[in-house]
């Protein structure tokens, strides 16, 4: 009701922030670094970057903010644009990889931290810039963690710039002692007690028992709208299914009226069309229940939930030594990502919290609070822009945290592997070239290796495919009729070839949008490989080479990019990584699944770990191009 009977200036007025707007201001004005601490949706994200504004700061230059999400970039950025009754795109707007709604206008920038990192290989002292919000400090990403030693030296560099550390938890003396003992602004608090309901008994599938309480919540509790954490899209698009089935089977058994319940998914690959309707007001009567990824723990703030149900889990970026590197994996959240999660219930009033795990789960076996990701990843990216930033010893660099050295140490291997770097660590010429490309170090080898091999309008295709979200679409209810659609595009070798193989066939069929719907692909995915396609061909800058249907040659392109995620056949179905020799199985999506076509080697693109180590985007290849590239990794037979 909020949101319909304020107007948008009162909504403003009525937020924490507003209460302490011109000391917070003051503070900024007399110091140049401030950190500011207040509870999630306290104004910090959308309102300190208008009070910059009308405080003077874009007269000369932009106020920036980074958010570690794309989502929030892309939705506050949105928000914003309304509140200050200008298009998005205009006075306000923002930046994420391969995607940049900024204009002349442009004063206010939401971004990416990514992004930003990527303006500093341009401008290392930002000079655009006249104020930086490093927003979400607390999730210490990893791009936010590396700009933080960037932006110290910025702030050195610059006497007129001004940063701005924005956290939602109390771990803000860390930032403030990073950068000398900066002042620490609090926004006054204003939120209401959250009642906190442990399972009595560990839950065998946390998806099923959300869902439980869902519907126990909707049909018995008074009004409110209910917020569910999961930990990625296919649970929570396998929760909203049973979330409808239910309320269809209530309604067409019971002759009462089951009340309206407005069933809305919220994760990072959600189109953001869809997104947007998680702050939508429900029609009349009607509840909210929005199932979510962590993404609505801090970084998205949305009023009127009452209801929090918290698996307990999330899904976390790891190194994984086993395997040599990154995976997703499920994990326990932290206490403080748990009582965050709990905090949601109680924004508009007195809410109820029901954790579906037991309150020793939460005291014994939950980590206090998150390992900040460069603890955790791989840092070939960092390594490669901190070396192209002069930046010669990494353990030199003023990481808050620094990153373990093995971590550094694998990621140069990994770097060294691919031709990035020489016998010394410093960036070869073709490193100094893979800099330029917003893509993790192996695509922009393959991108280069197009390049060499002549093929690089095939390879640019499969890269930006694989920039993009999956592009094939597979409703529930027609799941056999897409698959049947799906494997007319295999190439039967190569998955990468199969992604190349649609593209194609797209363009030859005009770049149609309803061509796509009649064969189950996303159009919008399609769209935006294309775009994709386009900004990496402006950064390559050179005459696109074709080897017409000779696709054998893409294949050693992938090759070559990707030998460090070479496998040999074992068994039906199943490989083993040449380098590590663990298992790894070929997913029955692929293309190379169940067709009869079982190559003694493969490359994958990523590993997937849900039931089992999954390869996901598999090609085969000679053993020759292996034993070509690396004879030192392979024993090839
Ligand atoms: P914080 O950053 O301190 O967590 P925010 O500035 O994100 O707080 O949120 C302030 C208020 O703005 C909240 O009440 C939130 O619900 C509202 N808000 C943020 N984004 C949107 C949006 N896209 N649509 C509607 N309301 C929004
Ligand atoms: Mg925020």
């Amino acid at each position: 009701e909020f949101a319909m009977s304020k107007s948008i200036a009162e909504q403003r007025q009525y937020l924490p922030i507003y209460s302490v707007r011109d000391e917070l201001l003051q503070v900024i004005r007399e110091n140049q670094v401030v950190v500011v601490v207040g509870e999630t949706g306290s104004g910090k994200t959308t309102q300190l970057t208008q009070y910059l504004h009308e405080d003077g700061y874009t007269i000369n230059g932009l106020v920036g903010c980074t958010q570690p999400r794309r989502v929030a970039a892309m939705s506050v950025a949105k928000r914003v644009s309304e509140e200050m009754e200008t298009e998005l795109g205009d006075k306000v707007g923002y930046a994420i990889r391969f995607e940049d709604v900024t204009g002349p206008n442009t004063v206010i920038k939401y971004m990416t931290d990514g992004v930003l990192l990527r303006e500093t290989l341009k401008d290392a002292d930002l000079d655009k810039y006249r104020v930086i919000v490093m927003d979400e400090a607390h999730e210490r990403s990893l791009n936010t963690d590396v700009l933080f030693g960037i932006l110290k030296k910025v702030a050195a560099h610059r006497r007129d710039f001004k940063l701005i550390v924005t956290s939602a938890t109390l771990n803000a003396q860390k930032f403030s002692n990073f950068f000398g003992s900066a002042p620490v602004f609090h926004i006054p608090g204003r939120t209401f007690p959250v009642n906190i309901l442990h399972s009595k008994t560990p839950c065998e599938d946390y998806v099923e028992a959300a869902v439980k309480q869902a519907m126990t919540i909707h049909i018995t509790s008074p009004p409110g709208d209910i917020l569910i954490f999961m930990t990625g899209q296919e649970e929570i698009e396998a929760a909203c299914y049973a979330l409808a089935e239910r309320i269809d089977r209530l309604t067409s058994s019971t002759d009462k009226a089951v009340p309206k319940l407005l069933i809305l998914p919220i994760y990072s690959q959600l189109p953001a069309d869809l997104q947007a309707k998680i702050f939508q007001k429900a029609e009349d009567g009607a509840r909210k229940c929005i199932v979510a990824t962590n993404i609505a723990e801090t970084s998205l703030t949305v009023d009127g939930i009452y209801y929090v149900i918290d698996t307990g889990y999330g899904k976390t970026k790891v190194y994984n030594p086993k395997m040599g590197m990154d995976a997703l994996q499920v994990f326990p959240v932290s206490r403080a990502a748990a009582d965050q999660r709990a905090g949601r219930a109680g924004r508009t009033g007195p809410g109820t919290c029901y954790r579906l795990y037991t309150e020793s789960a939460y005291l014994d076996e939950m980590l206090a609070a998150p390992v900040p990701e460069i603890q955790r990843t791989n840092l070939g990216n960092v390594v490669l822009l901190l070396k192209s930033l002069k930046i010669e010893n990494l353990l030199d660099f003023d990481f808050m945290d620094p990153p373990p050295q093995e971590n550094i140490l694998n990621s140069m291997y990994q770097l060294w592997v691919l031709g990035a770097l020489n016998d010394v660590g410093a960036l070869t010429d073709i490193g100094w070239k893979m800099v330029e490309f917003p893509l993790d170090p192996p695509l922009a080898k393959m991108l280069l290796m197009g390049e060499q091999l002549q093929c690089l309008d095939e390879v640019l295709t499969i890269v930006s495919m694989l920039s993009v979200p999956s592009v094939f679409f597979r409703p529930r209810d027609r799941a056999e009729e897409s698959d049947a659609v799906r494997e007319k595009f295999f190439v039967p070798e190569s998955d990468h070839l199969t992604l190349l193989n649609v593209y194609q066939q797209w363009k030859s069929n005009q770049y149609r949008g309803d061509w796509c719907n009649d064969h189950f692909l996303h159009v919008k995915g399609l769209r935006k490989a294309r775009e994709v396609r386009s900004q990496l061909l402006d950064i390559l800058k050179i005459p696109v080479t074709s080897c017409g249907y000779d696709w054998d040659i893409v294949r050693k392109a992938v090759c070559s990019a990707y030998f460090h995620n070479a496998a040999r056949l074992k068994g039906v179905g199943e490989y083993v990584n040449c380098r590590k020799g663990m298992p790894c199985h070929l997913h029955p999506s692929s293309a190379l699944y169940g067709l009869g076509y079982t190559p003694e080697y493969v490359v994958y693109h990523e590993l997937i770990l849900t039931t089992k180590e999954y390869m996901q985007c598999v090609s085969a290849v000679e053993p020759q191009w292996l034993a070509d590239l690396g004879p030192m990794f392979f024993s090839v037979k």
